[in-house]
């Protein structure tokens, strides 16, 4: 089949390639609809590694998608063809210690999607479990299901915080996974969200999405606005989205006493943080990684219209040009959140 192929690091072709998948009694053959681009697929694309995870072989990429149901394993009781649906796309042992305790994500032998030596989806059709996908309500589209995979780690992040009616959140970076983080915190009750980043585009889109207050830290102090926000006790949570290592090395100046911090971005090399910062002020520091029981919870905070992600898809390209549209990601200019590609 036709399909985004990461041949290795900086080489990227739209050509046929061979994927072996079998149907079982449990899975769905879905046609891909849209996939969104996320920073890990730009990742190997330019680094040909994350961390552990080296390309040695093609592979092909995309893992945030969603599309229609073509086909069902005998088994399949919950899903029919025709019904739209958005995929989570890590596949755990279901019979590992990891999954057993409710903690799939963590699972050691999880099969992810994009994920060396794991295919992804920009191609026509894959086969999935059937647990692992759901169905979209009409009023929620392909491009929104597509969004569920980053919402869905915003989501897991605002669980970890614990977030209570009226806490007042700090989200660092507006990037995806920044916005996404902050629509979350609100759904979840926070009363605000200081979003500090350096993209001043990205921080007026951002000022737009709800009780969101903006903070340039190019030309201004996120503490000094934290202070002025909540008379000098500091904010209920911090969320660290950026991965920079000085801001993640500071987000307990931010806190208030009692505070949670919650580390969503990845940053390129060990931090050192510290500690007796954290200490004086009992921070609960809490880290995520990707998500677990969420998708069903995101689709629902979209039908009801409690979190809307449509103004965050900024860009939208045809599968056709598929390599100019990563270019275009690895290039993402300052008013851009996140590009689509669509294949039907
Ligand atoms: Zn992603």
């Amino acid at each position: 089949m036709k399909a985004l192929v990461l041949e290795r690091e900086k080489e990227l072709n739209l050509r046929d390639i061979a994927v072996d998948e079998p149907m079982g009694a449990h899975d769905v053959k879905i046609r891909i609809h849209t996939v969104g681009i996320c920073g890990s697929d730009v990742h190997y694309y330019q680094h040909g590694r994350i961390g552990p995870f080296v390309v040695n072989a093609p592979m092909v990429l995309g893992h945030e998608a969603a599309g229609t149901v073509v086909e069902v394993g005998s088994a399949v009781k919950t899903l029919k063809p025709g019904d739209r649906v958005c995929m989570e796309p890590g596949i755990p042992d279901p019979n590992s210690r990891a999954t057993q305790l409710g903690l799939y994500n963590l699972d050691p032998a999880v099969r992810f999607w994009a994920t060396p030596p794991v295919h992804g989806v920009l191609r026509p059709t894959v086969v999935h479990p059937a647990a692992f996908t759901f169905k979209l309500p009409d009023n929620v589209s392909f491009a929104e299901g597509a969004m569920v995979e980053p919402l869905a780690v915003g989501m897991h992040a605002a669980t970890k915080a614990a977030v209570k009616p009226g806490d007042l959140a700090v989200v660092i970076g507006a990037g995806p996974i920044g916005m996404v983080t902050a629509l979350a915190a609100l759904a979840a009750g926070c009363s605000r969200v200081i979003m500090a980043d350096v993209q001043q585009p990205k921080l007026d889109l951002a000022a737009t999405l709800g009780p969101i207050t903006p903070v340039n830290v190019a030309s201004e102090s996120v503490v000094s606005k934290v202070k002025t926000l909540s008379d000098g006790w500091g904010a209920d949570i911090v969320f660290e989205c950026s991965g920079n290592a000085k801001a993640a090395a500071g987000v307990f100046e931010l806190l208030c006493p009692g505070g949670r911090v919650v580390y969503v971005g990845m940053p390129g090399a060990p931090i050192a943080y510290d500690v007796v910062a954290a200490q004086l002020k009992e921070a609960r520091v809490e880290h995520v990684f990707r998500y677990a029981h969420v998708y069903p919870r995101a689709v629902a905070l979209m039908s009801s219209g409690k979190i809307d992600v449509k103004p965050l898809i900024t860009n939208r390209f045809a599968f056709g040009q598929s390599v100019e549209a990563f270019d275009f990601a690895c290039k993402m200019p300052a008013n851009s959140v996140k590009a689509q590609i669509e294949l039907e």
